[in-house]
This record gives C-alpha cells, structure tokens and sequence, in this order.
C-alpha cells in the first residue's frame, strides 16, 4: 500500500523532514497495520534527526515514537487486537528474555536493538517500508510520522473507544516517563510533598499524576507561563529558580515545603545545579526519581545530610509497563485530572517541518501532529 510518511533524508541540523510516498507491507505473523490519529514530536526525534547525541542512523528513516491510530489490519497469530480498536503505540520489548518473563517489560534487554541500535529494523531483520524498492528504516518499531504504521503486537495498547485520539499519541513517551515515575517509582502517601522540577511534558505529568495520588506538589522551572499552567491545573507551590545559585534553591523549595524539604523528587529537569539542588531538598529517607536524561550527578557520599538515606532510582519509562500506565492514563484524562491537552500544540501531518521549527525555538511544549 502506498502512503505518506515525513522522511529524515540526512542527520543534519536544522532536521529536515520530507513528506514522501513509501510503501508500506500488509501484516505478518504477529503484527498489527495501524492508521495513524496523532503522534507526537518528542526530543529524541530531532536529537537523531540532528545528530545531537553521535548516533549514527541508517537512512532514509521515518521518525516518529509517540503514534495513536486505530487498527486497520491484523497479521496472523494476534488475538489481542482486532480492526477498529484504538490504540497507543509504545516502546518494543522482545517478550522471550528475563524481563519480559518477568513481568518487566520496561527493562526488556532488547529494547535498544528493537528501538534502533539494530539498524531500524523490525523483528524479521527488515523494515516494512521502502521507497522505490529499497529499504526505508523504522525508529522505535513505530515510525508514526506516517499515515500508517506496522508493528508488533506487544508494542500495541488498547485504549478505551472514548479516548480522544486526538490526545493519545503522546501517552507512550514523556508522559509515560513523568506519570509511571511518580506511580511506580515514588509511590506517594496522601499529603506526602513531591518536588517536580523541570515543567515540560515529563514533568507536567509527573505534577498531575501526584495530584491524582493525592500528594501535595511543589514545581520548579524557570518559566513563568509553565509555572502558571501549573498553578491552573492544581499545583500546591511553584518556585521560579531562574538566577538563583544552587544553595538558594536548595534553601527556597526547603521552605516551601514545610521547611524540612521534600519526601519525593521526580527529577525532570536535567541539568546539573538544578538536579543537585532539588536532590539536596528532599528530607532524609526520601525517595527521589531521576526522569530527566542529562546532567552530571556528583555527592560527597559521606556528607551527612546530602544523599543522606534517600533512596535514588533511575527510571526508564518510569519503570512501569505501558499496558499499566496508558489505560489509567487515559481514565484520568478523562476525569480532567491529566489535561495534557493544555501542553499541546496542534498541527497538520502536513505541517511537520513548521512543528519541529516551532518545537526547536521553544515555542510549543509539545507539538502533536493530527492525520486526516
Ligand atoms: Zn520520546
Ligand atoms: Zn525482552
């Protein structure tokens, strides 16, 4: 089947991404053909698509991870779909090492392969699309910046019928990250204070998801529209950190939590004054999430005081699966308590070089491109 798809042609800075015709195969043992609804824009498209982190990528690719779509087709050997369903498309996991056999999915030793380090293959050591007849390659067992995706079955996740589509896409990334984080990781008690700091989609879903869990959250950033947002979707505190030295921070977000500081951190931020300042904030025995990729971490680890009992997790995807996290996801989205809307900037497929242009210079938090 011939369809659209935005083409990364060469690693270059600004990404270009091309809207080109590809083919695109029926569905083999075990996959799912889905049609795309929204995807999202995430850093880790541009950070390939320029290069940023020294990862060489097999070109053409078609980027793109955070993909919702309804189910077109389905391949023989899946039972756990059928055509019409909505789903979340998420990360690849392997289902036959330890961790998938252990109910770890978020840990799957392949994951990396199956994400790209293989070469933008799929699970039969090829790709689903071509241009042309020669090979165009896949990110993450996804590639939704397309009109259609194929994929394996473990990567799919039903969502319920009255879930907005429009909104779905990105569940399976930052969000992901932020929510499952504070969820799986930090586990707060009502009236517990967590510190978030860094209010992009990471941790925005981090402020929302402790709100659900009935915790008191305090939010740093440096921008006050962020900030904002925050207070009008039922923060507790905010600290604008922008100019103050490390130990004024650490000083400021103690204070505005009962002086004693935080019991959790969900670390979104990334950068490493900031990191310090806020691990440093979090009162003894505290369990602290580092989200954020990033940013050199350095303790005195005799310090009293400083790593002091606290308890250092670092997350992937928040260390939860997506067959969890995406279903209450949704539920929550639906009682207005996860308004990731409010973060979107919405764009035509078409238009996808304008959101990551805008996306690169700031101007949306998270550009959401929406399929006909
Ligand atoms: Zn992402
Ligand atoms: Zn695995």
């Amino acid at each position: 089947m011939k369809i659209k798809a935005a083409l990364c042609n060469t690693q270059q800075n600004p990404p270009e991404f091309k809207i080109q015709e590809v083919d695109i195969i029926e569905p083999r043992q075990n996959e799912v053909r889905i049609k795309i609804v929204s995807a999202g824009i995430c850093h880790t498209d541009i950070a390939y698509a320029t290069d940023e982190w020294g990862i060489p990528i097999p070109l053409p690719m078609v980027m793109g991870h955070e993909g919702a779509g309804i189910v077109e087709s389905v391949g023989p050997g899946v039972t756990k779909v059928k055509p019409g369903d909505h789903v979340v498309i998420s990360i690849p996991s392997c289902g036959c090492c330890e961790a998938c056999n252990t109910g770890k999915s978020w840990f799957c030793a392949k994951t990396a392969d199956l994400s790209l380090l293989a070469g933008g293959f799929d699970f039969f050591d090829t790709t689903p699309l071509s241009k042309d007849g020669e090979p165009v390659h896949i990110l993450f067992q996804q590639s939704s910046f397309a009109e259609y995706v194929v994929t394996n079955h473990r990567s799919v996740v039903k969502i319920p019928d009255d879930m907005d589509l429009k909104d779905a896409g990105p569940l399976s990334c930052g969000l992901h990250t932020g929510a499952g984080g504070v969820y799986s990781v930090l586990k707060p008690q009502i009236g517990e204070w967590v510190l978030v700091t860094g209010a992009g989609a990471v941790g925005l879903a981090a402020v929302w998801m402790a709100k659900a869990m009935g915790a008191k959250v305090c939010l740093a950033d440096i921008a006050d529209d962020r900030l904002q947002l925050a207070k009008e979707t039922g923060v507790d505190a905010i600290v604008n950190t922008k100019g103050m030295s490390q130990e004024e921070m650490t000083v400021a977000l103690k204070e505005t939590m009962d002086g004693t500081g935080a019991h959790c951190l969900l670390e979104a931020c990334g950068v490493t004054p900031v990191i310090k300042a806020a691990m440093l904030a979090v009162r003894a025995g505290g369990r602290i999430c580092q989200a954020a990729v990033g940013g050199k971490i350095e303790f005195d680890s005799w310090f009293f005081g400083e790593v002091d009992s606290k308890e250092i997790t670092f997350s992937r995807m928040g260390n939860v699966s997506s067959g969890l996290i995406i279903p209450i996801l949704c539920e929550l989205y639906k009682e207005g308590k996860f308004p990731i809307n409010r973060i979107y900037t919405y764009y035509s497929f078409n238009d996808i070089q304008k959101a990551v242009d805008e996306y690169m210079a700031g101007k949306a938090v998270k550009p959401v491109l929406l399929f006909d």
